[in-house]
């Protein structure tokens, strides 16, 4: 089977040869353990921040070893009986073709609700993100503006959902490009969007949203978050999810010029981390199953094909390359 390697900590955007695909001998597994043929792994932007040699709350890919991730596969060998052959897992061993690892850290998926690969986005890890964010995080209550950036990614793409299911009177969502734009009001359920290529992002803000926002979904940082800090509303909240426009910086990235308005607008900044958050796993995943039965929960991903394309999609996917989730699909031979 084959595996993505780092070989070399990328400085600023990463480039293909910062990585390496090698083939590697697949084990046996042991007893308790499986052998799972991986059919869909994930490319998200937090890997980016591993491929750096700093502490942070997940510690960073080894240099020369494979990377890992979420996926989800078939059981093809099981030494472990409450895992039969056959069953389809979700497991942390991604980036590679084959993976052996202990039957605890394989998590049956019910493929009869969703495709599989719908574990690994909206009704896995970024679907709860959104989830964990809008409620606990930065809680949208009845009749509220909310603003949602990167709303055409994976976590953004089911925001808008989850807002209106908690109250929210009006979401607004950004995103790079005209045809984003017009996918966040025409499928996504947003109410307006803004397309903040055009280089008028505060402006558009404000034209969309010209009472204000109370809760803003920040998955981006930098200008986003100025924009959002100009039109939140007094006793505003910001879930800090993300800071994806400056994920490939290679110098320090002040802070927005206007944070002073958070005094006056007794605004509350908090951040997360999703697996804080686990707790809320149960009722997500059943009001997502429900959305999905409805037709109601935006299910939209991106596929790439192969292991070999996997480095370009996760590139990519930093660039905006996707729409929904970014999702590497391995051949079943
Ligand atoms: P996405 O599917 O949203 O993919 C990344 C997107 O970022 C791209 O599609 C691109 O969309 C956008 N982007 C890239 N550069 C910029 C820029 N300079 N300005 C604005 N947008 C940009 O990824 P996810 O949904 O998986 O993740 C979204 C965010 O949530 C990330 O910041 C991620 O780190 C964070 N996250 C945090 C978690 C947590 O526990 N705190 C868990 C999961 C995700 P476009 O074409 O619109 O530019």
């Amino acid at each position: 089977g084959r595996e993505v390697r780092l070989v070399k900590r990328p400085v600023g955007e990463p480039a293909p040869a910062d990585f390496s695909l090698v083939e590697t001998e697949v084990p046996d597994p042991g007893p308790g353990q499986v052998l799972v043929r991986n059919d869909w792994f994930s490319v998200d932007p937090y890997m980016r921040g591993r491929m750096n040699d700093v502490k942070s709350y997940v510690p960073p890919f080894a240099l020369d070893a494979p990377m890992d991730g979420a996926a989800v596969g078939t059981v093809v060998v099981s030494n472990a009986p409450e895992v039969p052959e056959g069953t389809v897992v979700r497991h942390g061993l991604g980036w590679r073709e084959y993976a052996v690892l202990d039957a605890a850290g394989a998590d049956a998926v019910d493929t009869s609700l969703a495709p599989a690969q719908a574990y690994l986005g909206a009704l896995g890890m970024t679907g709860l993100t959104a989830y964990a964010g809008l409620t606990e995080v930065a809680p949208v209550r009845e009749g509220d503006v909310v603003f949602v950036s990167g709303a055409a990614g994976a976590v953004g793409s089911v925001a808008a959902r989850i807002a209106k299911h908690h109250g929210a009177s009006r979401v607004i969502g950004s995103a790079g490009g005209p045809e984003k734009a017009r996918r966040l009001t025409e499928e996504f359920g947003y109410d307006a969007a803004v397309d903040y290529k055009a280089g008028r992002l505060e402006e558009d803000l404000k034209e969309a949203a010209p009472k204000g926002i109370d809760v803003y979904f920040d998955n981006v940082g930098g200008d986003h978050l100025r924009a959002a800090l100009a039109q939140l509303r007094v006793g505003g909240r910001v879930a800090m999810c993300g800071a994806i426009s400056q994920y490939n910086a290679t110098e320090p990235v002040p802070g927005p010029d206007n944070l002073v308005l958070a005094i006056g607008k007794r605004l509350t900044l908090r951040g997360f981390i999703v697996t804080d958050h686990m707790n809320l796993g149960r009722e997500y995943a059943g009001l997502a199953a429900r959305w999905l039965s409805e037709g109601t929960l935006p299910y939209e991903e991106t596929v790439v094909e192969g292991i070999d394309n996997a480095v370009d999609a996760f590139i990519g996917m930093l660039k905006g390359a996707n729409t929904g989730k970014m999702l590497i699909r391995l051949a079943s031979d």
